[in-house]
């Protein structure tokens, strides 16, 4: 009777400390180690979460039991590595390591140790599947002194190797400071979209065969009542991670039309570009909801350019294709843009409705001195040139480098040297510096401020 009783009191207390599935040491049995090592004065660990990458995507498209199949892999592969660190599984996809070595040394093994355990191929029963990991680490007593927070600042750590798409990062107490600030603002967004915080700005896009000024790039931006000017870099990515990117497009594309025909009263002809991004191209009926807005605001359609970068077509080619090709067929100009980070392949621009390639600023920022970026820039010209699209430079800042642009036979120029991004009253005043919209290339005034 003691015996059974026994039994079932070390299997209840087995099932508090590990998971069902795998049977690894759970959350719960992690706080406690912590705790038992905080509590004995250990000199210091460190604790490490790492998450298996294609997780969620196998489980989501291939089912649970793929799911399960691999965490059992998984589990297999670090349980046979117990001598050297004790393992947890947090969650189905992530887990977590504890070791009391502190030395530098000794973490970037450990480290080392589970991104190459965990990463590479993988036989599962229907497929194999090459994995990879992300880790994010952080020490005890450097980084906090109790398990709730060494775990929340190693998760921090985590995110934030997952967003910059690197291997493994320590824990820095920046980024909890960055972790808060991106909770703040993912909070905010929706109401800064629906209120009036939104604003854009506009940077002339200069036509080298003809010099004038005959089209603008609208670029969003946030005016936060207590923050001030947010940089859209800092809320885009949010937006697409939230299911907001489509309000925020929707609200782009009405502003920007709008103030196509506040400019067309006054006078200017002008085109817009206008960026969207790839969560927007996922989005069956986007073409449709451009051409309303189009509709709606009686503007011309080949007055307007979407910009979208290489990476947003690699995501889902087919689907984008499709509205990409619709809004060309009823006359928008599609322009690829940051060419030169991605990585598109010659066929699949082939494919593209694209009349326009924006090469990217980090190769035209130096291309005046800089020979490698010479000869990509030039190599891209002839590129475009021989897919009879039409080129765009951006990120020009000097006068050498938009002389030697010209000189190479591109077609667009678009820098601080011409002008940086500016509210619409302001380049309204800018353009009214101009003579019928020429811009002055041999004598350049520098607008930079
Ligand atoms: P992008 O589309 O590549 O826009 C060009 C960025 O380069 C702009 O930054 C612009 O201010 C900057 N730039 C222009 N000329 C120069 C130059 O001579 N030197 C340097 N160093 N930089 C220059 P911005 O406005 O901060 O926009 C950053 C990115 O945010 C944009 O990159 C675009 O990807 C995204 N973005 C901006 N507005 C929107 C929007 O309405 N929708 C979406 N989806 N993305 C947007
Ligand atoms: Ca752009
Ligand atoms: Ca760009």
């Amino acid at each position: 009777m003691n015996k059974a009783v026994n039994e079932r009191e070390a299997e209840l207390n087995f099932r508090a400390y590990h998971t069902d599935l795998t049977k690894m040491p759970n959350k719960r049995k992690l706080f406690d180690d912590i705790d038992y090592l905080i509590r004995k004065e250990c000199d210091g660990f460190l604790l490490i979460r790492f998450r298996v990458l294609e997780f969620e995507e196998l489980n989501f498209s291939l089912g649970l039991d793929i799911g399960e199949e691999l965490q059992l892999a998984a589990a297999n592969r670090l349980m046979a590595l117990e001598d050297e660190a004790q393992f947890y599984q947090l969650y189905p996809s992530e887990f977590a390591l504890l070791t009391a070595c502190n030395t530098v040394q000794a973490d970037e093994q450990s480290i080392n140790v589970i991104l190459q355990c965990l990463s590479g191929l993988v036989n599962l029963q229907r497929i194999s599947v090459t994995l990879h990991t992300a880790s994010g680490y952080c020490y005890y007593p450097k980084h906090g002194e109790n398990a709730r927070e060494l775990l929340h600042n190693a998760g921090i750590a985590l995110q934030q190797a997952m967003k910059l798409k690197v291997p493994s990062l320590e824990f820095a107490s920046s980024m909890a400071e960055s972790a808060l600030m991106r909770v703040r603002l993912t909070h905010e967004l929706t109401e800064a979209i629906e209120g009036d915080q939104l604003t854009l700005h506009f940077q002339p896009k200069l036509n080298l065969k003809t010099s004038r000024i005959d089209k603008v790039e609208a670029l969003v931006r946030w005016i936060h009542p207590e923050l001030g000017m947010i940089p859209p870099d800092e809320f885009i990515e949010i937006a697409e991670t939230t299911g907001q990117i489509d309000a925020l497009t929707d609200w782009v594309i009405k502003n920007a039309l709008n103030q196509l025909g506040i400019w067309k009263e006054l006078g200017f002809s002008l085109g817009v570009a206008i960026n969207v991004s790839a969560v927007n191209l996922k989005q069956k009926c986007f073409d449709s909801q451009v051409l309303n807005l189009i509709a709606q605001c009686g503007c011309d359609a080949s007055m307007i350019t979407i910009e979208v970068t290489e990476s947003a077509l690699a995501e889902d080619p087919e689907q984008a294709l499709l509205i990409l090709d619709r809004l060309s067929d009823c006359g928008l100009s599609i322009s690829i843009d940051d060419y030169g980070t991605g990585y598109s392949s010659l066929s699949q621009l082939k494919q593209l409705p694209a009349s326009e390639l924006k090469i990217d600023k980090a190769f035209i920022l130096n291309v005046a001195t800089d020979e490698h970026d010479k000869t990509i820039a030039r190599s891209t010209l002839r590129l475009a040139q021989q897919f009879g699209l039409r080129t765009v430079a951006e990120g020009i800042e000097d006068k050498a480098s938009l002389k030697w642009l010209t000189e190479n036979g591109c077609d667009y120029a678009q820098g601080y040297f011409i002008s940086r991004p500016q509210p619409a009253e302001q380049l309204t005043l800018w353009l009214n510096t101009l003579n019928e919209q020429s811009w002055p290339i041999e004598e350049p005034v520098n607008y930079l401020s």
